[in-house]
């Protein structure tokens, strides 16, 4: 019996998710169980974001809001890990004096002892730029759900886009070896893993420190050789690395599943080259093309940022007009927020807040006609689906992804939780789609 409970929250893109999975893996294999109260917790982590100012903003509020309880309950433990915690380091401690430690993506495995250290006094993770795959198992880590695994193939982000934190704090690139990551994904099917989601900032330079070439494509060879292995997703993929022939390669391989994210992040070719980029609007369009050509049915997706420093209307206009020209089933949209330290945040040209907001409020509204009315083209199609958990508004439903991502709702019990069915398009309701049980 378990003596000590924790709670962790995760905000943030999926390699946090995927370092959280290590957070809970190391945790239970401790003295503690998960609980899903404040209230309950012997040990609050907090695994942080620090792309955007507001995800800054909401930890920090978070965090001030547990100065009661602590108070209440002295021996209560509070961490901050992630990339808010890399950058701050110390500093973390004397903006929010109630936290007892604070840990950093490398630090990982020092969590038992840096739970040692913080029981006895203020404690500090190493906080090491690089990051290594070392002491990572499929036995070392907790999933949500027994049947899907996030799996990082690369950690860290040599490419420096001009308004971007992430290179800062996680460090260069370093790619898991392919032999070492083929055992492991191995052991995950081995646990009855079936589908599992491959991370990385940048998943198309797989392997260039290794001195592999399109080892990106290697990999997902590699991997549709695994048996267990059903589907593959991957993401992020970095529109000036993903090559036609790794394209090709792909497309012939039935586990990859038809899901591209593709960030685009604006449509000038002006602000592209500011950002930093590394491919103009007429090459992210034939990658585009390309893929379309290669991947049938595939649903494709997008990061967006608008209000660059400098950006006009008219350059905010060609954004608009790329999106209207590839109609994405779906984008994550942002106003630029300046990051202290990057090379955007001290350009010239900031733009004021009240046109960096408005111009993100007119692209959602556009992004999200488009959306509808790519989903209401879906309507009667029928796709494989693998069933993830009961709804939460209605007991007798059950939801799963396709293989393009996009949820599904539809009557079903439990017993379909894991399995692969298939499911008919009826209705559609923005991003989630709801449909009849056609084969179990
Ligand atoms: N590596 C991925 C890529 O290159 O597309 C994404 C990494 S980043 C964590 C996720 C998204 O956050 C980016 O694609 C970008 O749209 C957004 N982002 C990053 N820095 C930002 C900033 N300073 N302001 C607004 N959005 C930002
Ligand atoms: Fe940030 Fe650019 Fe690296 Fe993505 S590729 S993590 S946007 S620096």
């Amino acid at each position: 019996m378990k003596t000590k409970k924790f709670l962790l929250t995760t905000f943030g893109c999926q390699m946090n998710q995927a370092d959280a999975q290590r957070i809970k893996g190391i945790l239970l294999s401790l003295d503690y169980s998960e609980v899903d109260t404040e209230e309950e917790a012997d040990l609050i982590i907090f695994n942080t974001c620090s792309v955007r100012d507001h995800a800054e903003q909401r930890l920090i509020g978070r965090v001030r809001s547990l100065a009661a309880l602590k108070r209440l309950k002295p021996e209560l433990l509070i961490a901050v890990a992630g990339c808010m915690a890399q950058h701050l380091k110390s500093g973390m401690l004397k903006m929010l004096p109630m936290v007892d430690f604070v840990f950093g993506p490398n630090d990982i495995e020092e969590l038992p002892e840096l739970l040692k250290r913080a029981k006895l006094g203020h404690a500090l993770g190493k906080f090491l730029k690089k990051g290594a795959f070392d002491g990572e198992t499929a036995d070392g880590i907790v999933i949500s759900r027994p049947f899907s695994a996030m799996v990082n193939i690369i950690r860290g982000c040599t490419n420096f886009c001009s308004y971007c934190i992430v290179p800062y704090v996680r460090g260069p690139e370093v790619s898991r070896p392919l032999e070492d990551l083929k055992k492991y994904i191995k052991d995950l099917a081995a646990k009855g893993v079936k589908e599992i989601t491959l991370l990385g900032q940048n998943v198309n330079v797989y392997g260039k420190d290794l001195g592999m070439k399109e080892g990106f494509a290697t990999l997902l060879e590699e991997i549709e050789q695994i048996e267990g292995i059903e589907w593959v997703r991957f993401l992020t993929s970095h529109p000036r690395d993903f090559t036609l022939e790794a394209i090709q390669r792909i497309s012939k391989l039935k586990k990859v599943c038809e899901q591209y994210h593709l960030p685009f992040q604006a449509g000038s070719n002006r602000i592209l080259e500011a950002m930093r980029r590394g491919y103009t609007r007429e090459k992210y369009l034939e990658l585009i093309k390309n893929v379309r050509e290669n991947i049938p049915g595939v649903s494709l997706s997008t990061d967006i940022i608008c209000g660059f420093p400098t950006e006009t209307e008219e350059e905010f206009q060609e954004t608009v007009d790329l999106i209207k020209q590839v109609r994405y089933e779906s984008a994550y949209m942002y106003y630029y927020s300046p990051r202290p330290g990057t090379k955007a945040a001290s350009m010239e040209g900031q733009l004021p807040d009240e046109v960096r907001k408005d111009r993100l409020a007119r692209l959602i509204e556009i992004q999200n006609q488009i959306g509808r009315e790519e989903s209401v083209k879906l309507q009667g199609k029928t796709f494989e689906v693998l069933v993830e958990s009961e709804a939460s508004r209605d007991a007798s439903h059950v939801y799963g992804k396709t293989r393009t991502g996009r949820v599904v709702d539809f009557e079903g019990d439990s017993s379909l939780i894991g399995k692969f069915v298939k499911v008919q398009i009826e209705q559609t309701r923005n991003w989630t789609l709801s449909g009849k049980l056609i084969k179990r």
